[in-house]
C-alpha cells in the first residue's frame, strides 16, 4: 500500500512536468512568431529603405548639374547620372576624391572642404584635357563651378560632403566673346584715332595751317579716318541691336528682291565696273518676293558682294546673285569664283572682327571684319540660317535659307503690331 503522501506528491511532479512543458512550447511558438515578426519587419524596412534610396536617387539623377556625396574618408558614396556622364560612364562609387577627378587642383579645392568642413565655390577653366573628365570631342577650355558643403553643421551627426559640379562653359564662352569684342573694338577705334591725333599734332603743333595745301591733305586724311571709326560705331551698333532680340529691330514687310539687288549694284557700280567683274543673277522669277526687313537684306547682299569684289581686284571676277524657294525654305546665295577662304579659316568668319590674313595681303584689303558678323545676325533675325562653302579659285558660295514658316510668323507678327499704330492714327 503506498504511502498518501507518496502518491501525491508524484502526481504534483508530473503536472509540474506537464505544466512546464506547455510553458516551454508556448514560449517555442512565441518564440517563432517573435522571429518571424522581426523578420517581415526587417523585409518591410529593407524594401522602404530601397524605395526611399530608390526615390532619392531618381530625384538626383533628375538635376541636370553632376551632384556627389562623399564621406568622411573622401570616397564617393553616391553620384548621380550627370556625374556619370561626365566622368564618362567610370564607376565612382567607393574610389576616393583624388582618383575620381583627373585635375588634382579640383581634387584638392574639394580635399579642402573635406579637411576643414568649410563650405567651397570654387570656379576652374582647363584645357579640354585636364577637365574634370577628359572630354576628347569638345576642343577649347572648359569651365566649372564646384560647389562642395557639409550636409549637417556638426560632423559627429553626419560626416558626408555634398558636391555640385557645374559646367559653365557656355557662360565662360559668352563672357570671353564679349571681352575680346570690346578689347577688339577699342583696338580697332584706337589705330584710326591716333592717325587723325598725329596729324591733328603736327597741324596745331609745328603750326601748318598757314600752309593751305598740306592743310587739306592732312584734313582728307583725317575725314577718311572718321569715316573709317563712324562705320566701326554703326556696325557695332547694328549688331547690338540685332542681337538684342527685340521683335522691334525688324521692320518686316514684304519686298523685291530683285530691287535690293538693284540697290546694291548700284552702290558698287564703279567698283564692278573698274575690275570688269561680271555680275549675274540667279532667279526664276524676278517679281520674286519676300517679308523681312529690307534695310537688313540690302546690307547682307551689298556686304557679300562688296567681300566678293573687295578679295578679288584681278579683273574677271564672276559674281552670281542667286534665290529660289521650296514649300520648306527661301534660299537666297551669292557665289563667286575668286581666291576663296581656306578651310581652316571658314569655321571663324562670321566672328566678329575676323579677317582672312594668310593668303590675302590684307593690309591693302581694307575693312574690319564686322561685315560678315552682321550678316549671320541679319539672317538669324529673320529665323534663318547661313552657311558657307569654299573651293578656292573655283566657287565660294554663301547660301542663307530661311524658313517659310519664320518668314509667315515674322510677317504675321509685323501686320499685327502694325494694327495697333493704324489704329491710333485714324483715332
Ligand atoms: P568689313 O565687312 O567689316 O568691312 P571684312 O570684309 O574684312 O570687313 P567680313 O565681311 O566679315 O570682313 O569678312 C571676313 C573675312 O572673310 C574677310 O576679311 C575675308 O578675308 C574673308 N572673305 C569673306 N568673303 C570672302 C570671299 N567672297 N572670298 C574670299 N574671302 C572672303
Ligand atoms: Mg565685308
Amino acid at each position: 500500500m503506498p504511502e498518501p503522501f507518496a502518491t501525491f506528491s508524484s502526481v504534483a511532479a508530473l503536472a509540474a512536468i506537464a505544466a512546464l512543458g506547455v510553458t516551454a512550447l508556448r514560449l517555442r511558438r512565441a518564440r517563432k512568431k517573435f522571429n518571424e515578426e522581426v523578420s517581415a519587419w526587417k523585409l518591410k524596412l529593407d524594401l522602404d529603405l530601397r524605395q526611399a534610396k530608390r526615390e532619392r536617387d531618381q530625384l538626383l539623377d533628375a538635376l541636370g548639374d553632376a551632384f556627389m556625396l562623399v564621406d568622411a574618408n573622401s570616397r564617393v558614396l553616391f553620384a548621380n547620372k550627370a556625374a556619370r556622364t561626365l566622368f564618362r560612364g567610370r564607376d565612382l562609387t567607393g574610389r576616393t576624391v583624388q582618383e575620381a577627378f583627373l585635375d588634382q587642383r579640383l581634387a584638392a579645392a574639394l580635399m579642402r572642404c573635406l579637411d576643414t568642413g568649410e563650405p567651397t565655390v570654387t570656379r576652374a577653366v582647363l584645357p579640354q584635357q585636364s577637365s574634370p573628365l577628359g572630354d576628347q570631342e569638345r576642343r577649347g577650355m572648359n569651365a566649372w563651378v564646384i560647389d562642395a558643403a557639409r550636409l549637417s553643421d556638426s560632423p559627429a551627426d553626419d560626416p558626408t560632403t555634398r558636391v555640385v559640379i557645374r559646367d559653365v562653359t557656355s557662360e565662360y564662352q559668352t563672357e570671353q566673346i564679349r571681352k575680346d569684342f570690346v578689347a577688339n573694338a577699342s583696338h580697332e577705334l584706337r589705330t584710326p584715332l591716333a592717325i587723325i591725333n598725329g596729324y591733328l599734332e603736327n597741324l596745331i603743333d609745328d603750326d601748318l595751317l598757314d600752309d593751305k595745301e598740306l592743310t587739306r591733305r592732312f584734313l582728307k586724311v583725317m575725314r577718311k579716318h572718321t569715316e573709317r571709326i563712324s562705320r566701326i560705331v554703326e556696325d557695332m551698333l547694328v549688331i547690338s541691336r540685332l542681337e538684342s532680340g527685340e521683335a522691334a529691330a525688324l521692320k518686316v514687310k514684304p519686298f523685291r528682291i530683285r530691287s535690293c539687288v538693284s540697290d546694291v549694284l548700284e552702290r558698287l557700280e564703279s567698283v564692278i565696273h573698274n575690275q570688269q567683274a561680271t555680275i549675274k543673277i540667279d532667279m526664276p522669277d524676278l517679281d520674286f518676293t519676300f517679308a523681312g526687313d529690307r534695310f537688313y537684306w540690302t546690307q547682307v547682299l551689298f556686304n557679300l558682294v562688296e567681300n566678293a569684289l573687295k578679295q578679288n581686284p584681278r579683273p574677271g571676277l564672276t559674281v552670281t546673285i542667286g534665290c529660289s524657294r521650296n514649300e520648306e525654305v527661301t534660299r537666297i546665295w551669292v557665289a563667286d569664283d575668286g581666291v576663296g577662304i581656306p578651310s581652316a579659316d571658314l569655321p571663324h568668319i562670321f566672328r566678329r572682327f575676323y579677317r582672312v590674313e594668310k593668303h590675302h595681303s590684307q593690309e591693302e584689303i581694307k575693312g574690319t571684319g564686322l561685315g560678315l558678323s552682321i550678316v549671320k545676325r541679319a539672317v538669324e533675325a529673320h529665323g534663318g540660317g547661313i552657311d558657307v562653302s569654299s573651293t578656292p579659285g573655283q566657287e565660294t558660295r554663301f547660301t542663307m535659307e530661311v524658313p517659310r514658316e519664320a518668314e509667315a510668323r515674322l510677317l504675321a507678327e509685323a501686320e499685327a503690331n502694325a494694327l495697333p499704330e493704324l489704329q491710333k492714327m485714324t483715332d
